[in-house]
């Protein structure tokens, strides 16, 4: 059976970056802490567990110490916070989202208020929202825009580094058509793109596409649901554990594809263990 890899696949330079970060720390010997999951991705998770790198959900439950700021990006407060209480603030932040931050904020100094096309809920959008200031909003969808009034105001947008160019684009216009002035920076990152695009081009070709990343992964989960609607039989799975060789004892060619924040050992492990049935 041959194995086909999607490419790009797996994490993107700011994942990598991020746990080249804190396994150069663990290797210096510090005692690291990260502020939730450094990564979607229960294995990637729990191997720095095993290294010593501990997880707390908030400040209040570390006393003293490195804590690690995501590469999402972290609200401005959470590290005003962890630098007031004593703590060494490791920066892991991506430089892509670190430029959102930068461009956000000069756009409110300049007067313009504000707009963020994201997900409210995501903590990418809440540090780069805290960049902005007081003066921002965020826009996730076209019913949001019409909740604002937008006359005679300077509106500056950027948009988490996830969107798609389409909603960006969508936004974009309509807030255009209502606002006296508009500055619109396009701050889509296009790992997550990349990695759809080479999962849609590849499924087609394959008898059974795998999917490998966190079940908790978001981006995971969307590469699945575009390999299904390719009408493939696609099967997402964490771990090589979990595949089962009766489901594809019929296959000649399988894909593999995996999530921006799936390391390259799990990805390496299956395509073994796949080539290996
Ligand atoms: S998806 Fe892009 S912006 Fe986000 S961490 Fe990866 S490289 Fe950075």
């Amino acid at each position: 059976m041959e194995v086909l890899v999607a490419e790009p696949a797996g994490v993107c330079y700011g994942v990598r970056r991020a746990l080249e970060i804190v396994e150069s720390e663990v290797r210096k010997g510090r005692k690291i802490v990260t502020l939730g999951p450094l990564i979607h991705n229960p294995q990637a998770v729990k191997r720095l567990e095993e290294k010593g790198v501990r997880v707390v959900n908030g400040i209040e439950e570390m006393c003293g110490g490195a804590i690690v700021m995501p590469s999402h990006g972290a609200p401005k407060a959470v590290r005003e916070t962890a630098e007031r209480a004593g703590l060494q603030v490791i920066d892991a932040t991506c430089p892509f989202v670190a430029k959102v931050h930068r461009v956000a904020r000069k756009l409110a100094e300049h007067g313009y208020e504000v707009v963020v096309i994201g997900d409210p809920g995501h903590s990418e959008v809440k540090g780069i929202l805290s960049a902005a200031g007081e003066n921002a909003v965020v826009v996730s969808s076209t019913n949001d825009v019409e909740k604002h009034n937008w006359a005679a105001k300077k509106v500056g947008i950027v948009c988490q580094t996830t969107q798609t160019p389409e909603h960006f684009g969508e936004i974009v216009g309509l807030i255009a058509m209502r606002a006296a002035e508009v500055v619109a920076h396009n701050t889509i990152c296009y790992a997550t793109h990349d990695r759809q695009s080479a999962a849609r081009n590849l499924a087609p070709k394959v008898d059974a596409m795998f999917v490998v990343g966190g079940r908790n992964s978001a981006n995971t989960n969307r590469l699945a649901e575009i390999c299904r609607e390719s009408g493939v039989r696609t099967y997402h799975i964490e771990t090589a554990d979990e595949i089962d060789p009766q489901a594809i004892k019929d296959c000649r060619i399988v894909g593999l594809t995996a999530g921006a924040s799936t390391p390259d050992w799990v990805i390496d492990e299956v395509k073994a263990r796949l080539e290996a049935l």
